[in-house]
C-alpha cells in the first residue's frame, strides 16, 4: 500500500500511524512543512487497518445536540492572561486536573515548535492556554491516551480533525474521555512560522522565548501579537502583523483545510469552542472586553461538562445561526487560492516581507470578520 488517502485530503491526524500494528508508518514533513504518513513497505503486512481507521475515508456525519451558549469566565484577570476568547477551556481543564486527571493540548517547546503535550498539574496550564496559529504536532499522543484512559480522566483539546482522528483511533467511547474542538478555519504551515521566527531573531539579534497570538492588551476583538525575546518585547496589532496577515489571507493553510470534512454536521467532540464575534449584534449586554466565547454542546457528555462549569461563567443560551453568522468557517471552508502553489515555491526563496507584499491581497472570510478590529483601532487612535 502506498497511500492511505489522497495527499490533499489527509489532515495529518496520526490515527493511521498510531493504529499500525507493525509500526510501519511515520509522519514525514513535506516540502510545505506539513506532516504526512509515509509507509515503510518492508514492514507493512497489508492488513488495511490504517485505511479502515482514517477518519477522512470513514466519516460518519455525527449528529450534534447543537445546544449553544454565549459565555465568559467570571475570573476576568485569568481571562486576560493568555486565553484567546472567554477562557472557557481553563474552567473545564481545571475540573479535570482537580480530579487528578490529565489535560492534553498544544504548547510551544523551547525552540518554538508546537506540540500536543499532556499535563497533570494546574501550574502547567498556562502552557496550553491560548490559540497558536499553526498546525500542532501530535506524535504518539493517541497511543498515550489509550494507555492511560482506563485509569484517569483525560481532556483532549484540538482542531476538529484531530479530535476526529483520536475518536477513529480509539474506536469506542470511554467514560473517562472528554474532548473539545475549536472553531477552525484552517492551520497554517509550521514551516512558515519557523521561517518567520528565524527572521525575527536575526532582525532583532535576540532569541524569541514566547509568542502570544492573542494578546488582549489592545482588546479582545482588536487583539495583538506579542513576541517576547530574551531581552525585549514587541507588541503589534494582529492586523499589522505579517504572519497573521498571511494566515488570515488563507494562502498558507494545509491543503485539506480548503475542503474540510469536519464542519457542523460532522462533529466528533463533546464541546466546540470559539470566539463569539457577533456578541455586540445579538447580545450587547454580554459584551466583555476580556473576551467572549461561543460554545456549542455536541453531546450529552458536553452538556455534563458545561453544567459543571457554568456557575463560574456569565452565560446565556443562544442560537447556532448567531454563532455561525460571525464564524462562517463552522459551515464552509476557505477558497483554495489560485496562487497557493507559487506561494509554497516562493517560501524557500523569499523572506516574509517579500512574501507578504506578493501574496497578501484579498481578505478571507475569517479576516473580514476580524478586520472589523482594525477599523475600531483606527477610530481609537483618531480620538
Ligand atoms: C488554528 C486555530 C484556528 C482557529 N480559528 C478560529 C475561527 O476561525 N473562529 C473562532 O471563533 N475561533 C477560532 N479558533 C478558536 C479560538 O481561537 C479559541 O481557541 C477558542 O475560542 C478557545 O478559547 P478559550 O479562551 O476558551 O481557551 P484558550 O485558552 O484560548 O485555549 C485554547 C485551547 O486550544 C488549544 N490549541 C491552541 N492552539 C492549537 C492548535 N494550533 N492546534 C490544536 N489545539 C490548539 C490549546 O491547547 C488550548 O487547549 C481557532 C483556534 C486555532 C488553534
Ligand atoms: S496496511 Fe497495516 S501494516 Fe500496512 S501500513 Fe497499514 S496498518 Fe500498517
Ligand atoms: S489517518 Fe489521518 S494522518 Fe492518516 S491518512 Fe488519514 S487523515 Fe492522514
Ligand atoms: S480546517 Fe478542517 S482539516 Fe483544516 S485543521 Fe481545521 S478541522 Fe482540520
Amino acid at each position: 500500500m502506498e497511500e492511505i488517502v489522497e495527499k490533499n485530503k489527509c489532515t495529518g491526524c496520526t490515527a493511521c500511524m498510531n493504529i499500525c500494528p507493525k509500526h510501519a508508518i511515520s509522519m514525514v514533513e513535506d516540502e510545505e512543512g506539513f506532516k504526512h504518513p509515509v509507509i515503510d513497505q518492508d514492514k507493512c503486512i497489508n492488513c488495511g487497518l490504517c485505511k479502515k481507521t482514517c477518519p477522512v475515508l470513514n466519516t460518519s456525519n455525527n449528529k450534534s445536540l447543537n445546544k449553544c451558549y454565549v459565555a465568559y469566565n467570571k475570573d476576568k484577570e485569568s481571562t486576560l492572561n493568555k486565553a484567546s476568547s472567554g477562557n472557557i477551556f481553563e474552567l473545564i481543564a481545571k475540573n479535570v486536573l482537580n480530579a487528578n486527571g490529565i489535560v492534553i493540548g498544544a504548547a510551544f517547546d523551547k525552540d518554538n515548535k508546537l506540540n500536543h503535550i499532556a499535563i497533570d498539574n494546574i501550574k502547567d496550564l498556562d502552557k496550553l492556554k491560548g490559540s497558536k496559529y499553526l498546525q500542532s504536532n501530535l506524535d504518539n499522543m493517541f497511543t498515550y491516551i489509550k494507555d492511560n484512559i482506563n485509569d484517569k480522566k483525560i481532556l483532549f483539546v484540538g482542531t476538529p480533525c484531530q479530535v476526529a482522528g483520536l475518536k477513529a483511533y480509539l474506536k469506542k467511547d470511554y467514560d473517562n474521555l472528554f474532548t473539545i474542538d475549536l472553531v477552525c478555519h484552517g492551520v497554517p504551515s509550521p514551516k512558515l512560522f519557523a521561517k518567520y521566527i528565524k527572521e525575527l531573531e536575526i532582525e532583532n539579534n535576540d532569541k524569541v522565548i514566547n509568542y502570544n497570538f492573542r494578546d488582549k492588551v489592545s482588546g479582545w476583538d482588536t487583539y495583538s501579537n506579542t513576541i517576547t525575546f530574551k531581552n525585549k518585547r514587541i507588541t503589534e496589532l494582529h492586523s499589522n502583523n505579517k504572519y497573521m496577515k498571511l494566515f488570515l489571507s488563507d494562502i498558507a493553510l494545509r491543503e485539506c483545510c480548503y475542503n474540510c470534512n469536519f464542519k457542523i454536521g460532522n462533529k466528533y467532540s463533546d464541546i466546540t469552542l470559539g470566539d463569539f464575534w457577533g456578541v455586540k449584534k445579538y447580545y450587547p449586554d454580554m459584551y466583555n472586553k476580556t473576551g467572549v466565547s461561543a460554545i456549542i454542546i455536541n453531546t450529552e457528555k458536553g452538556n455534563y461538562i458545561f453544567n459543571s462549569i457554568k456557575d463560574n461563567t456569565i452565560y446565556k443560551e443562544c442560537k447556532l445561526e448567531e454563532i455561525v453568522s460571525g464564524n462562517p468557517s463552522l459551515k464552509i471552508s476557505g477558497k483554495y487560492p489560485n496562487n497557493r502553489n507559487n506561494f509554497f515555491k516562493d517560501l524557500d526563496i523569499y523572506d516574509i516581507n517579500k512574501l507578504s507584499k506578493k501574496y497578501i491581497k484579498k481578505a478571507s472570510l475569517y479576516k473580514k470578520v476580524l478586520g472589523k478590529g482594525k477599523r475600531i483601532i483606527k477610530k481609537i487612535l483618531k480620538k
